[in-house]
């Protein structure tokens, strides 16, 4: 008996889960990935300290990584070791406060209450209790769902009216916070979240308030790093059978009898009963793999575009304010963070985001940093504008009074036109569509796209940017290639390769 051929494009989270389940389920599966190792955006550089995270830097939603492991049988724990990180973030803001939050609610309630007073800490709590309720009504038929629907999204509010009001569905993020906090230091903080999926916060809609519940659930930090997550679902799906080539960059997606029948790189060409496209779907609507897939998905489904970032990973001491595993500097205001990035300029001020990894080390040790600074896709940048960039950065640390030893030299710094060359057609959009607008979550691609044959996963798909999410991509990708090969197969898949069976 036959395995069918399904050839992934990209090793990121999404390509990674997808290829880990396809191969249990006995595919025959091969990954082409264009950079020289996996895990695409959960990248790392190199510094004398060792590999610097410079993506996503901890994990959330950890029920998600429970049951892809599961589903191929095998188990989380056994074989990563993840750290629940008890403190989430320290904030700091120029005029000198400071402010910790807690995995336990009630040790942020009373830092807050500490730093902003009792009804601040009581605001806390309500929109805690809202998030909760909003991430618990849409988990089932948004993220868990393969093509969520606005029917499905109005039985869920008739089983349970009260989620219409958590949704606000006529108010942005910014709006909501504003009602729900009177502390302004708290919505600039509760809003940056929407940063967390390329957004900004007075332009997504209120629900994506949510993501403040999917770290409440927990932040786990990964044990020698995020790519660690990447080099074992690889291990794992080449323990199944799966085949991964490196520096192959897939250059053309060929149409037969109206079905991609097979990917070509510089040099080979390979036939593939199923193709999948785990990198920004941008890249096939822009005829980056050719004519035969510029019409897998409309327009609107991978515009306007997410955020991007100014991004700085390297090793040094530091001397200064205590760090955190994550720390934010907040900019002094946030339109003049978020309306230079509107109108696609890079701010002058704009709020830090610093991931220790090594933490907690001595100041005095060279540690490992990454930081984060966001910045509007599609900027095009010369020297100069990278050196400014670099400087702008360090300039304001050093007003918190945060300094580094030895100062990191430009190699340090991806900025939005190199993440644009790293993920080609990006636009150095790091999360895929933007998340702006009331029917965003209904406009992004769903795993199956208009051509037959070819399917997508990645955050530029359902159900979006983020580790986590991305990895559901991939289940939901998987599902449907699965589903469509039953459909068209005369016999079973192959016999899965140990383990329990798929769900
Ligand atoms: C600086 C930064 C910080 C982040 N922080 C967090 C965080 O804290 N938490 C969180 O959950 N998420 C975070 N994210 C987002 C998260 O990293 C991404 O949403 C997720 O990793 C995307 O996975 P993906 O499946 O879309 O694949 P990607 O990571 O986009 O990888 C796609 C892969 O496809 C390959 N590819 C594309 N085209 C081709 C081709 N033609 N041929 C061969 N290969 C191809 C690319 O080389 C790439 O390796 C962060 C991202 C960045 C950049």
């Amino acid at each position: 008996m036959r395995a069918a051929p399904v050839i992934i494009i990209g090793a990121g989270i999404g390509g990674l889960a997808a290829a880990l389940r396809l191969s249990h389920a006995g595919f025959d599966v091969t990954v082409l990935e264009a950079h020289p190792a996996p895990g695409g955006k959960m990248r790392t550089v190199p510094s004398p300290a060792g590999p610097v995270d410079a993506g996503p830097t901890v994990l959330t939603m950890r029920p998600v990584f429970e049951q892809l492991f599961e589903d191929v049988g095998e188990n989380l724990s056994d074989r990563l070791k993840l750290n629940p990180l008890t403190m989430f973030a320290r904030h700091y803001w120029s005029d000198g406060t400071r402010l910790d939050l807690f995995s336990k609610r009630e040790e942020s309630a009373s830092a807050i209450a500490e730093t902003f007073g009792n009804g601040a800490a009581k605001d806390f709590s309500k929109f805690s209790d809202r998030a909760a309720r909003l991430f618990n009504a849409l988990d089932k038929p948004m993220m868990q769902s393969a093509a969520p629907t606005q029917l499905g999204l109005t039985l869920e509010v008739l089983r349970n009216p009260r989620s219409i009001g958590d949704m606000a569905p006529h108010k942005t993020l910014h709006r909501l916070l504003r009602g729900c906090f009177r502390e302004p230091k708290l919505i600039q903080l509760f809003g940056r979240y929407a940063t967390y999926v390329g957004g900004i916060p007075d332009r997504v809609p209120a629900i994506l308030s949510l993501i403040w519940q999917a770290e409440a659930q927990g932040v786990w930090t990964v044990e020698g790093g995020m790519h660690q997550l990447a080099e074992t679902l690889m291990k794992l799906a080449k323990a199944r059978g799966a085949r991964f080539q490196f520096d192959t960059p897939a250059t053309r997606l060929v149409k037969q009898g109206g079905r991609i029948t097979h990917v070509e790189t510089a040099d080979q060409r390979f036939a593939a009963d199923f193709v999948l496209f785990n990198g920004d779907p941008r890249a096939l609507h822009e005829g980056h793999l050719g004519p035969a897939a510029t019409t897998a998905v409309p327009a609107e489904a991978v515009t306007p575009r997410s955020l991007s970032a100014d991004v700085m990973a390297f090793s040094a001491t530091y001397n200064g304010p205590q760090l955190a595993h994550h720390t934010v500097f907040f900019a002094d205001r946030e339109e003049d963070e978020f309306n230079p990035i509107a109108g696609g300029n890079r701010p002058d001020d704009a709020t830090l985001y610093i991931c220790a990894q090594d933490h907690p080390t001595t100041a005095s040790t060279r540690q490992r940093f990454e930081i984060i600074r966001n910045a509007p896709a599609g900027l095009t940048e010369t020297q100069e504008d990278r050196q400014r960039c670099q400087t702008q950065i360090f300039d304001r640390l050093r007003q918190f009074g945060l300094s580094f030893d030895p100062m990191p030299d430009r190699t340090a710094l991806t900025t939005p036109m190199q993440f644009d060359t790293l993920f080609p057609a990006s636009q150095g959009s790091l999360y895929g569509r933007s998340p702006q607008g009331l029917m965003a979550a209904f406009k992004r691609p769903t795993a199956r796209t208009a051509v037959p044959g070819l399917y997508l996963c990645g955050g530029g798909a359902h159900p979006g940017a983020g580790v986590p999410m991305a990895t559901l991509s991939g289940q939901h990708a998987a599902a449907a290639i699965m589903h469509d090969h039953s459909l068209t197969s005369p016999s079973p898949q192959m016999a899965t390769h140990g383990g329990m069976s798929t769900a």
